[in-house]
């Protein structure tokens, strides 16, 4: 795992994640560090640019999380939401473009831009012969600043109170994801970045994954989560940005992205074939197709009507005409496919 650095921790495992990539400034509070309020927002990246060589893995990504958002950062393999997680806890440094964490620079005003932020990149590392408790004393040791106190009732967050002696190696994937979001617990923060947190677990560790991060969300930590796990981001986020190919192809409240691609029907008829004709020539349908639930099309409500009597007179009945609510997924791959 690639934590939010903690300060001076060179020997846990994921504090050298965190630092392997990291700009040498990254540890190190700048003489001067940009000024943190408390009505920053937590996290403000402007024209965000990351360059491997010819690959531009992030391509002038924008991103605006508000206090109490829960924030899903989604796109397909590649598109750059790893990158820009390294970005946002100052683990690797911009090409081009800024960012704010509270109104701090992660990479000039290093450690100190991380106060109140904490969070995890890629996959879990502890070091597998200790125990989680051991693993979380190292972590809190770094942090000081009553961390340690903090671990018993971070276990108890995450489930593992009654795992905490056994030894990281013999945990699960689902266990080491949750000792990874204990980690960054025990720092209090009032910022969580977790990429792909439920990623690989089964139903059940999925289902709890999303009960943990709802009920820190409840209790008002602002988090941003990457995923590819549409309908937990549907169910969790309050706002979305989708990336393609390191670009930002659409952000803002998932309320309103859901609401704007309304409009769709799915229509039964007797005859889905003939039907899908008129469909096709009638003004004002669009994308109108056949599938195994029968006809689907997107219009107005006057062109959905229109359609229907245009049936009837060509002797085409009607089963079944339903309003269909496209869910996150069908946009996702609307955004991110199209060509
Ligand atoms: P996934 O969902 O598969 O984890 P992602 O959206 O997190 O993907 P990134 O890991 O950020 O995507 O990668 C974005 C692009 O940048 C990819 O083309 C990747 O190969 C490239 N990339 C990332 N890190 C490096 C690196 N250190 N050197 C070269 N290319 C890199």
């Amino acid at each position: 795992m690639s934590t939010a650095p903690h300060p001076g921790a060179p020997a846990a495992p994921g504090a050298a994640a965190a630092r392997r990539g990291a700009p040498a400034t990254a540890s190190r509070p700048a003489s001067h560090p940009s000024k943190a309020t408390d009505r920053a927002l937590p996290i403000e990246a402007r024209g965000l640019v990351k360059r491997y060589g010819e690959i531009i893995a992030v391509d002038h990504v924008d991103l605006t999380v508000e206090a109490g958002d829960v924030y899903g950062f989604l796109g397909p393999n590649g598109a750059g939401k790893t990158t820009t997680l390294r970005m946002l806890l100052g683990l690797i440094r911009p090409s081009e473009g800024s960012v704010r964490l509270f109104g701090r620079d992660p990479i000039a005003d290093g450690i100190q831009a991380l106060e109140g932020v904490a969070g995890f990149v890629e996959a879990p590392r502890f070091y597998p012969y200790l125990t989680g408790q051991k693993n979380l004393e190292l972590l809190a040791a770094y942090d000081g600043g009553g961390a340690a106190t903090r671990i018993e009732e971070a276990l108890e967050t995450v489930g593992l109170t009654a795992r905490r002696r056994h030894r990281v190696g013999g945990y699960s994937h689902g266990m080491k994801q949750r000792l990874g979001i204990a980690a960054a617990l025990i720092r209090r923060p009032r910022l969580l970045l977790l990429d792909e947190p439920a990623t690989g677990l089964d139903p059940g560790g999925m289902r709890d994954m999303r009960a943990l991060v709802r009920r820190l969300a409840d209790e008002g930590m602002t988090v941003l989560l990457s995923s590819h796990l549409l309908t937990e981001v549907e169910e969790l986020c309050n706002r979305v940005a989708i990336v393609r190919a390191g670009a930002v192809v659409h952000e803002g409240m998932l309320i309103d992205l859901l609401a704007a691609a309304a409009g769709g029907y799915r229509l039964e008829t007797t005859d889905d074939e003939v039907a899908l004709g008129l469909a096709r020539a009638h003004a004002g349908v669009s994308d109108a197709d056949t599938g195994p639930g029968g006809l689907t099309l997107r219009a107005e409500r006057e062109a959905v009507a229109e359609l229907t009597l245009e049936l009837a007179a060509h002797g085409v009945g009607l089963h079944a005409l339903t309003p269909s609510r496209p869910g996150l997924e069908e946009l996702f791959l609307r955004l991110t496919e199209s060509p």
